[in-house]
């Protein structure tokens, strides 16, 4: 077997790979990024490019406090740093948006420009490191194989052709990092982890993250972290199957916060199971344990105007959602009446009787304007009010959803530096991890992505320099910190 021997092995060549790779030439590390697909980006690639994190810790904490406070106050600490280096560096960047995610800001940024920039920094570093791409990482190798926690000193890799035998080949590091994207694509990962039924759920995600760093590290006495039974996702159009939706296809047919915050939603019994406005990443997570996962999406021609047919965001799927999902043979109906609507919903299984008192009873509590009773009735506890329906004109609308994952929130154990910790919280020497491997941040509540896959990666460069001696990445200092509200014209 060919043997090759780097400073870095970086394995997954998405968000946190590439930013890892980036500084970590830079600082002057051979590197060798392996990414198993035909392209580097992994998810990003489909993402809507929004850079967003919780606005405050403080936010941040009232909404995710089950997430690690560490590991949270440390990626809020990087995050706007990172914007300015971007900026810095001429990826385009557009404007700050609020709101993100109920608790954050954003700025979309082009997610070809960024990769574009990593790349450059890493091929033309004086380092000679470099991408493979359609190459696995297969194997950990540790100095005493077998024992939880030895040493890693390198890994396996496995670069398949078309029409050609898998080559094999041994890559000697003195550091390597997972940054293979979580475990959502794997059937038995998200069945142990997520529960009975987790792999039936819709994956949103690249096609690439099967969830080898974890088990990478589980062999080599990794522990997890908090968590690992929940995830990011959105509602999205139903009925349909994972496998015959090209990922372009994601954006546009997720029903993103504003929308179904502004629509009420119920199971297959005509019942409300949660509070709509807590954001669609939440109550996603909500509808995978309702029978058959089945939910419904009921709203006025005023929510669809206002809320359907345009982005939130440069990116984010500038469409008319309903006529996305209709074109995907998803169930969408449209009826002058609210009873018109309710026939709709009991063609496609739903107990019509039931869920006309629903209705009833949900716009009887919006139309009172009560805000303990509608406390009580989970109504409007994540800021956003919804509009009666009956006092609005017809016509009346329903999308059937689904949940799905687009990412695990649960994940490898990891420290503030971006080591791999094993169940006793120890470091395992030579292994670092990033992006979404790396679990613990968010749990139930949405902490990051793009944003936190790009710090954990420059983290885990900062160790790689620490521990090579070399010089530490620098960021241009931000001049908005923790999410102040400052003159922003500062960052743009
Ligand atoms: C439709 C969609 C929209 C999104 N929109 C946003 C958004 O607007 N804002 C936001 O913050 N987040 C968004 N996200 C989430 C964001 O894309 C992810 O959080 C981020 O890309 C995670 O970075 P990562 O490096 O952990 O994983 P990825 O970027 O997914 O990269 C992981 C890479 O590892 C590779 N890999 C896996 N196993 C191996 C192996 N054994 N060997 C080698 N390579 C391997 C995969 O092929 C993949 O390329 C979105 C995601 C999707 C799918």
């Amino acid at each position: 077997m060919e043997i090759i021997n780097v400073d870095v092995l970086v394995c997954g060549g998405g968000m946190s790979g590439m930013a890892c790779a980036s500084f970590a030439a830079e600082a002057g590390a051979r590197t060798l990024v392996i990414e198993k697909q035909g392209e580097i980006g992994g998810s990003s690639n489909y993402s809507a490019g929004m850079f967003w994190a919780p606005q405050t810790y403080e936010k941040l904490r009232n909404w995710v406090p089950q997430g690690d406070p560490i590991l949270q106050k440390a990626f809020l600490d990087d995050y706007l740093p990172v914007v300015q280096f971007m900026r810095a560096s001429g990826v385009p960047i557009a404007k700050r948006f609020d709101g993100i995610m109920t608790i954050g800001i954003g700025f979309p940024i082009e997610i070809s420009s960024l990769h574009k920039l990593h790349r450059k920094r890493i091929e033309s570093s004086r380092t000679s490191s470099e991408i493979l791409i359609n190459t696995s990482v297969v194997k950990l190798i540790q100095e005493e194989a077998g024992v939880a926690g030895s040493p890693i000193t390198g890994a396996i890799i496995c670069k398949k052709s078309p029409g050609f035998p898998a080559v094999y080949c041994e890559i000697k590091a003195k550091i390597v990092v997972l940054a293979t994207g979580g475990f959502q694509g794997s059937p038995d990962l998200v069945s142990r982890y997520l529960g009975q039924g987790g792999n039936k759920i819709f994956v949103r995600s690249n096609r690439g993250s099967v969830g080898d760093g974890l088990k990478l590290a589980l062999e080599v006495g990794g522990g997890t972290s908090r968590g690992m039974n929940s995830y990011y996702g959105h509602l999205l159009a139903a009925p349909l199957q994972s496998e015959d939706v090209n990922p372009r296809d994601y954006l546009p047919l997720a029903q993103y916060p504003t929308e179904s915050k502004h629509c009420l939603l119920v199971n297959e019994a005509g019942r409300r199971f949660a509070d709509e406005s807590m954001g669609d990443e939440i109550i996603n997570q909500y509808l995978a344990r309702q029978e058959n996962r089945r939910g419904f999406l009921i709203f006025s021609e005023k929510v669809r105007l206002q809320h359907c047919v345009t982005a939130l965001f440069p990116n984010a799927g500038d469409v008319d959602r309903l006529q996305k999902a209709k074109e995907h043979g998803c169930n969408v109906g449209t009826a002058s009446t609210l009873k018109g609507l309710l026939d709709i919903l009991h063609e496609w299984g739903v107990d019509r009787v039931q869920a006309g008192r629903t209705i009833e009873e949900y716009d009887r509590v919006v139309r009172l304007g009560d805000r303990d009773l509608a406390c009580d009735a989970s109504i409007g506890a994540g800021g956003s009010v919804p509009a009666p329906l009956v006092e609005n004109e017809g016509p009346f609308h329903a999308m059937e959803v689904q949940p799905s994952i687009t990412f695990t929130y649960g994940g490898i154990s990891i420290d503030s530096k971006g080591h791999a910790l094993t169940a006793d919280c120890a470091r395992i020497p030579g292994l670092l991890v990033a992006g979404v491997d790396a679990g613990g941040f968010s749990n139930v509540g949405y902490a990051g992505g793009l944003a936190l896959a790009f710090v954990t990666g420059l983290w885990a460069a900062r160790e790689i320099a620490l521990q090579l001696g070399l010089p530490q990445p620098v960021l241009p200092p931000a001049n908005v910190r923790d999410g102040e509200d400052l003159p922003i014209e500062a960052l743009l």
